[in-house]
């Protein structure tokens, strides 16, 4: 068989499999937002079928015997048939590699893990759940051993969420910006010039969604291949032909349905950006983590916290919530839409503080990655770093360690991508402003398809072909670099800051 035949079925085998896949993803959608409880039992169930089916479906030797073939042949492949040969490769070295025993012991630690973790977390009750977080240490080391990383499970593992990283460059960068961001966290948050939150209570729920749904279809979001709808935690989840985010309400936190929601649209525009005849392939998948997270926080961040966003929404904004913003100055609800405070609690944290959260957790996993730090005593070395890193020393457990999910489900290395997307994020930002220089006075008009044109064009449309830094210097010019980041959050909240 020819090189380009055997790619041809590979492809047509990864868009199958994709369907498949893309099933679980409207069963994970439908279980945050529709399942009633007492019918939990039988999804699990039905989780357990499907995910076999998916194993067996993947592990199928057809597929590794095409997968080594086109490995074996590489050189008559084009670029981006080599990336999808490499990352087919990947993802079936995977299922292949790891035994079923360890997958199922694995799956069911994990759903333990989980359950100690919402009981802890309700009770600030570290000791409960420290055994079971020291079971997933040892799975995620097990895993990378699988694979042939017992030397380096860390890199392995944030391999896996941004394709090319490494702790040694992720160290490179997050060691100066944090020498850079907490001398400006400290200007922002020692300035006598104080938002008034208060501003921002008793917003009817309603006129919350009519607004969101307004903003989020300017944007650009498309309602004819993706839905929006409640769940207790935002998220966006789905295909890329039919993107299903998530949202909640509350009354006296308008802000955080809002951010949170453009926030998840972000990552929806990009899944509806990639090239649809590539999708189940490396050519219509996202690039990676951080840049799935670039894409979020330019829409949540750069765009939805400007000034020429508000310029356009503001009159709106006031029109639906007349009776609480009677009286307001608008400089006063801009102040407010960008306050800058510092949270024990990472999701509450504001752009500015966010990374010094990220930097915590990266240390900290450093350390149990390569088991200089027990798991027993995790809560002493968090608390300590947190006063250090982020300016706060956490009261309890509850708003120290036991405050995200992750780690409980065995995701190591994943913190990372938050703060390489908010790098990227700002990357990009600073190149589209360069060369659409009218950029901000489109905003102003309610006008965002210049942005997404150019966001579709010069990263949705390349799906996986470049890892996560060979993407941002083949848009920006650069690797993923601070500057952009740190000039941008300057240029943005030290006017606001200062009297
Ligand atoms: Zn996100």
């Amino acid at each position: 068989m020819t090189t380009q035949s055997t790619y041809a079925l590979l492809c047509a085998e990864l868009k199958r499999l994709d369907k498949l896949e893309s099933i679980g993803g409207v069963l994970g959608w439908d279980e945050q937002v529709n399942l009633p409880p007492g019918s939990a039992d039988l999804r699990a169930e039905q989780n357990a079928v499907y995910s076999e089916l998916v194993h067996r479906e993947w592990t199928r030797p057809q597929l590794g015997e095409w997968i080594a073939s086109l490995r074996e042949r590489s050189g008559e492949l084009d670029e981006g048939a080599r990336r999808v040969v490499e990352e087919a490769g990947r993802k079936y070295d995977e299922r292949t590699k790891l035994p079923p025993e360890f997958v199922a012991r694995k799956a069911a630690a994990s759903s333990r893990a989980y359950q100690a973790w919402v009981a802890a977390r309700g009770a600030s009750d570290y000791a409960s759940y420290e055994p079971h977080l020291r079971e997933q240490i040892e799975l995620a080391l097990e895993q990378a051993a699988h694979l042939g990383r017992e030397a380096d499970p860390y890199n392995y593992w944030i391999d896996q969420f941004d394709p090319g990283m490494t702790q040694a460059a992720v160290e490179a960068l997050f060691t100066p910006l944090r020498e850079e961001l907490v001398p400006l966290v400290r200007q922002i948050v020692e300035s006598p010039v104080k938002p008034d939150e208060s501003l921002l209570r008793g917003f009817p729920v309603d006129a919350q969604e009519v607004f969101l749904r307004e903003v989020i279809t300017r944007l650009g979001f498309d309602f004819k291949r993706g839905r929006l709808d409640r769940a207790v935690h935002p998220f966006c989840g789905g295909h890329p032909l039919d993107v299903r985010l998530t949202t909640r309400f509350h009354v006296d936190n308008p802000l955080d349905s809002l951010f949170s929601s453009v926030h998840e649209t972000g990552h929806g525009l990009y899944e509806q950006g990639l090239p649809p005849e590539h999708v189940g392939t490396a050519l219509g998948e996202a690039a990676g983590m951080a840049a799935h997270e670039s894409q979020s926080r330019i829409w949540e961040n750069q765009v939805a916290r400007s000034r020429a966003f508000w310029r356009y929404w503001e009159p709106r904004y006031r029109e639906l919530f007349a009776d609480r913003l009677d009286g307001v100055e608008s400089d006063a609800l801009y102040l407010a839409v960008n306050a800058v405070a510092i949270s024990p609690i990472r999701v509450d944290s504001d752009e500015v503080t966010y990374n010094l959260h990220i930097m915590l957790r990266f240390e900290l996993e450093k350390r149990l990655m390569d088991r200089s730090l027990d798991t027993r005593d995790l809560p002493g070395a968090w608390n300590e770093l947190s006063a250090q890193i982020v300016g706060h020393r956490p009261r309890n457990d509850r708003e120290g360690c036991l405050q995200d999910v992750h780690w409980s489900g065995g995701a190591f290395g994943y913190f990372p991508s938050y703060t390489l997307g908010n790098l990227l994020a700002a990357q990009l930002w600073e190149t589209v402003n360069k060369q659409i220089p009218d950029l901000q006075e489109r905003f102003a008009e309610g006008d965002y398809r210049p942005l997404l044109d150019w966001l579709r064009q010069n990263v949705h449309a390349l799906g996986k072909r470049y890892k996560t830094d060979a993407l941002a210097r083949r848009v920006t010019g650069t690797g993923l670099s601070i500057h952009p980041l740190l000039r941008y959050l300057r240029e943005h909240y030290l006017p606001l800051y200062t009297a």
